[in-house]
């Protein structure tokens, strides 16, 4: 007699989707570095664990002319060891290789990162800076959104809990692209986001043509900073209103306090993190190589 002991190891998103939608009460793994952590002290309550990371399809990684595709399983390692993201998105990489500790970025994925929905994970600012569509497949077939619309909580998103994300797709900035990603934590390593920023300016005729900012732990869900991307957008290079700008987002943020730091601390440090970032991205040649 066989017993079910309530684990399975899929090789395929089908046979993935079969088990969902026979039973969507188990839990997906991926990397188990937020899920083993939130279960070490309640590990009976953890009931049936379906684990997605012998997966081959979802770690795909396509970076095309036009488009990146990162599949769900892609690590943090993965993305900041690219050397194609590191020219085309070098923000991007910058996030990923702020995450954690070495085993940390080679164990994390960065579906993981998205489905744990921190308002601190690393990878969202970024990406939502970039524009990233989140890409989900679930027994009804696939979805996908706009990542600035996925998070509708601390842990929680329009993700069913039969479906599984399969990727991230996002546009390859052309022309005089800059971008970056800055993070203070309470340490250099290890260290969870007190806030963090994240820029992506395109620009043409010496002005920002387009300018996307999102930031993380200073508010419910990683946050795209619409009313401060107004105050800069059209803005010359060369007379960019920094310190409006930093006010705005300051008042934009909504950080509690919690025990790295208090909400006021955290909004201080985020409009010294647009001040920082955007005189770095002045400095910066455009780094799209698409331009
Ligand atoms: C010591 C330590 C330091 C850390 N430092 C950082 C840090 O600096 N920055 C940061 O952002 N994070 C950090 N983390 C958190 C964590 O490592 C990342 O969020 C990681 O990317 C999670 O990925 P995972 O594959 O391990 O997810 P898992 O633990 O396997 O899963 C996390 C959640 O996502 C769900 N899930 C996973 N993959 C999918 C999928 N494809 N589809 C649907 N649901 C899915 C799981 O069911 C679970 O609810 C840290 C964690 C630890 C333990």
């Amino acid at each position: 007699m066989l017993i079910d002991l309530g684990y399975r190891a899929p090789d395929s998103l089908k046979e993935a989707l079969q088990i969902l939608g026979e039973d969507s009460s188990y839990l997906i793994l991926a990397g188990g570095t937020d899920l083993l952590v939130e279960y070490f002290d309640a590990r009976e309550k953890m009931g049936k664990v379906l684990d997605i990371s012998r997966m081959e399809e979802l770690k795909k990684m396509e970076i095309g002319e036009e488009k990146i595709f990162l599949g769900a399983l892609t690590t943090h390692e993965d993305i900041y060891r690219n050397s194609d993201l590191q020219k085309t998105v070098p923000l991007l990489c910058r996030a990923a290789k702020s995450v954690g500790a070495p085993q940390i970025r080679n164990q994390g994925t960065l579906g993981g990162n998205m489905a744990n929905a921190s308002p601190a994970a690393d990878l969202a600012p970024p990406l939502i800076a970039l524009g990233a569509r989140i890409m989900l497949s679930g027994p009804d077939g696939e979805r996908s959104f706009n990542l600035d619309e996925f998070f509708t909580g601390p842990g929680k998103t329009r993700k069913n809990s039969d479906e599984i994300i399969t990727g991230v797709e996002f546009s390859i900035p052309g022309g005089d692209f800059r971008g970056t990603f800055l993070k203070v934590g309470q340490r250099r390593a290890l260290a969870i986001a007190v806030a963090s920023l994240a820029i992506a300016l395109s620009c043409r005729d010496g002005k920002v043509e387009e300018v996307r900012l999102a930031a993380g732990s200073v508010a419910p869900v990683p946050l795209r900073a619409r009313e401060t991307e107004k105050i800069l957008q059209g803005q010359k290079l060369d007379n960019l209103p920094l310190e409006n700008a930093a006010g705005r987002l300051e008042k934009e943020a909504s950080p509690i306090d919690d025990i790295r730091g208090t909400g006021d601390y955290r909004a201080r440090v985020l409009g010294n993190l647009l001040r920082k970032g955007l005189q770095e991205v002045l400095s910066q040649e455009g780094v799209s190589e698409n331009g």
